[in-house]
């Protein structure tokens, strides 16, 4: 299980994360929904070690997480898929895969895991010698949730994977990123796309200025209320 409990980032005064708590199983598909600035990349990065957590704590199987390094939570079972993707977009498709593999728990099964990878996401497979900055947007996201998995995590975080990527192209890749949820990873998912990323959540939380203001299962958030009014202009 992973655990944020009262979760709080700061930026100098501005409280960018206020107290968020919220769980994700092994296996299960987690969204945060909210609007621009309401707080989930600084939620994702303190989460993955890239920003100090300022009060509260994550822990990972009753480990605490939160102070220590990105390496470590790295090989602790913690991959970030980062907003933009963080690709080295000068490089090949194989050898961006081959970065994400550094954790020492990676080590030993890169074959193995790179072969998942193409699994659900042959084309990448097609295009493993493509240098990554002539691929479609769509196809780098692929690479980036790729690099991720080389570090054999056992919770994936993903900062709005969808954002820039037409309405098919999303499709698609919720739906690899649900073969990834059934090898036993948990996904932590933050997107502004309300519609297809409940679809493909079992359970989600409403992230509005810092704050956890709704939450419950994907069926139960797509005709409730506070996210109609938010998010889908109430129709
Ligand atoms: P977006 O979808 O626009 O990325 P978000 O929900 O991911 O939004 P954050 O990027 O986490 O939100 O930002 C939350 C708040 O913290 C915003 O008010 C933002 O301006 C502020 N913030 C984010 N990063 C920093 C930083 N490095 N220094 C100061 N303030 C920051």
């Amino acid at each position: 299980m992973l655990e944020l409990e009262t979760l709080t980032v700061r930026y100098g005064k501005h409280l960018a994360v206020d107290g968020v708590s919220l769980t994700v199983a092994p296996g299960e598909v987690v969204v945060v929904l909210g609007a621009n600035g309401a707080g989930k990349s600084s939620m994702l990065k303190a989460v993955a070690g890239m920003v100090p957590t300022a009060q509260g704590a994550v822990r990972l199987h009753s480990l605490t997480l939160s102070g220590m390094p990105a390496h470590k939570l790295a090989n602790a079972g913690i991959a970030l898929v980062p907003e933009g993707r963080g690709l080295v977009d000068r490089m090949t498709v194989e050898e961006n895969l081959r970065l994400g593999a550094t954790p020492p728990r990676a080590r030993g099964s890169e074959a193995e895991t790179m072969a998942q990878v193409f699994d659900i996401f042959p084309r990448l497979a097609e295009r493993r010698g493509q240098i990554v900055r002539t691929m479609s947007g769509g196809e780098q996201q692929m690479v980036a949730v790729g690099r991720a998995m080389m570090s054999k995590p056992d919770f994936l975080l993903l900062d709005e994977p969808s954002l820039g990527l037409a309405p098919i192209v999303v499709g698609d890749l919720f739906k690899a990123l649900a073969r990834v949820r059934d090898t036993g990873v948990g996904l932590l998912i933050v997107e502004q796309n309300v519609r297809i990323s409940l679809r493909h959540a079992d359970r989600g939380y409403l992230l509005e200025a810092g704050r956890i203001t709704g939450a419950g299962t994907a069926g139960e958030l797509m005709t409730d209320d506070a996210v109609q009014n938010a998010f889908l202009g109430g129709t």
